[in-house]
């Protein structure tokens, strides 16, 4: 009998999954590795976060999304290194892979730009601990709060700080903000909502800077008309417990958030491949190392550069399912000894939601802002959960909290990541 040929895909996220599940008619035996057992969607991390949904609801095992698919098996580890020479992934936990197709996705996270002292007291929001994190710390804001006797020590609670304004901040803002205004202020006493602050802020010139200027402008007044105070050309230059520092200006705030940026997740040793400032992998125009043709990296840990565009095409979840379709098909066609194909993008456009019913969509020259643009928002979030068993309990959570202002998942727990106690 002849042998199948071993593809070992590394990440079982939105790429990784996309190429395992491309290759499920094919003759080959494919290995996923992902050192968390879980296939986690991003999109929807800021409701965990805002304690609109469960965790549960936004993450599926690996191992039950790829029940079916006989061709495939998963592996929960961890992919130390690569012996490219060898032609085999060491991992953490169990003895060594050997491939003839190795797919590296190991996605992306959250980068300080070197201020690694920020990540303790402004947490980021890249995946489950990190939504629990921040959930546990902005409800902690409010209790705290409620008890405070001393009014200028409960504004520095009530005052929330948000960094960086991309689609992740912009949710975050208009998420607290409301948190504030509708839900929180039926449950406590001592609280005003009017006392609640919640400041985006933003270095360059404009929020949702990838997007037409005019979408930013309709979700700067958007956030305005929700309370939300905008800071652009708003550069942080220290963040401790007390709040933040633009400058020589001090704003003291309980709560700080990041969502300024981000960089490749630390890729296994021995890759040997050159990268880009944030870490990504360089690619060739089949997504694979240049040296190493048999090696493929694809999504976020990928910086893939069309023929004329200056920067790499955006970490988003369309370039990382694409681009696992993408190499599914190369490896079919060296198997068949077909030359490669170059990789191009379909671009099916950005959206950001902004609070409950807002939303700002933008696919090709069509811009939406609104409560339209959130109904398409939801569609598409919808139709990609449809992987999700568990959809329709989303579904019911969603419109739940939509129609009763209500946060099924408004829990405290978790431990306190600072080291202060609370
Ligand atoms: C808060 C947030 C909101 C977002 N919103 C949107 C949105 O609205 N629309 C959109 O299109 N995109 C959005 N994105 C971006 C999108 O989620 C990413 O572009 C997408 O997840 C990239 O897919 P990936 O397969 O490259 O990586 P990921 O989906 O991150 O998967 C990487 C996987 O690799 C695993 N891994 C990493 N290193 C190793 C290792 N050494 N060994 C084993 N396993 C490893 C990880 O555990 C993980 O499961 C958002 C991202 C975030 C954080």
């Amino acid at each position: 009998m002849k042998l199948r040929k071993q593809v070992v895909v590394i990440g079982g996220g939105f790429g990784g999954l996309a190429v395992t599940r491309a290759l499920a008619r094919e003759a080959v035996q494919v290995t996923l590795v992902d050192r968390r057992n879980h296939h986690l969607f991003q999109p929807l991390l800021y409701q965990v976060a805002m304690a609109g949904l469960s965790p549960a609801e936004i993450a599926v095992p690996i191992r039950s999304v790829l029940r079916k698919q006989n061709n495939a098996r998963v592996l929960l580890a961890e992919a130390s290194r690569i012996d490219l020479a060898a032609r085999q992934v060491v991992l953490r936990e169990a003895p060594p892979l050997p491939y003839h197709y190795l797919v590296v996705a190991t996605g992306s996270c959250t980068s300080y730009f070197g201020h690694e002292d920020w990540r303790q007291v402004a947490p980021g929001l890249k995946d489950i601990e990190d939504a629990v994190e921040i959930r546990r710390r902005v409800l902690l804001a409010f209790e705290a709060a409620e008890r405070e006797p001393d009014p200028e020590a409960r504004l520095r609670y009530l005052t929330f700080v948000v960094i960086g304004g991309g689609p992740t901040g912009v949710e975050l803002a208009g998420a607290i903000a409301e948190l504030a205004s509708y839900v929180l202020a039926r449950d406590f006493r001592a609280i005003n909502p009017e006392d609640t602050r919640v400041l985006l802020l933003e270095g360059g010139a404009r929020i949702l800077n990838t997007f037409a200027p005019q979408l930013s402008d309709r979700t700067l007044r958007s956030l305005a008309g929700m309370g939300v105070e905008v800071r652009t050309d708003a550069k942080v230059t220290r963040i401790d417990r007390e709040g933040i520092f633009l400058g020589n200006e001090r704003i003291m705030a309980g709560t700080v958030l990041w969502a300024a940026g981000v960089a490749a997740s630390p890729l296994p040793d021995g890759l040997n491949a050159p990268v880009d400032r944030a870490g990504r992998v360089l690619v060739e125009r089949d997504c694979s190392l240049p040296s190493n043709p048999e090696v493929f990296c694809i999504g976020d840990a990928a910086a893939f550069f069309t023929e004329n565009d200056t920067a790499p095409l955006p970490g988003v979840s369309p370039v990382a399912m694409q681009q696992g379709r993408f190499v599914a098909r190369q490896i079919r066609r060296r198997i068949d000894a077909r030359p490669s194909e170059t990789f191009v993008y379909h671009d099916k456009g950005s959206m950001a939601t902004i609070g409950r019913s807002r939303a700002v969509v933008e696919i090709g020259q069509v811009h939406l802002s609104g409560f339209i643009a959130w109904l398409v928002w939801l569609l598409v979030h919808i139709y990609y959960l449809i992987d999700f068993s568990n959809r329709v309990f989303v579904i019911i959570s969603w419109a739940w909290s939509y129609l009763t202002y209500r946060r099924g998942a408004r829990l405290i727990t978790g431990r306190d990541r600072t080291g202060e106690g609370t």
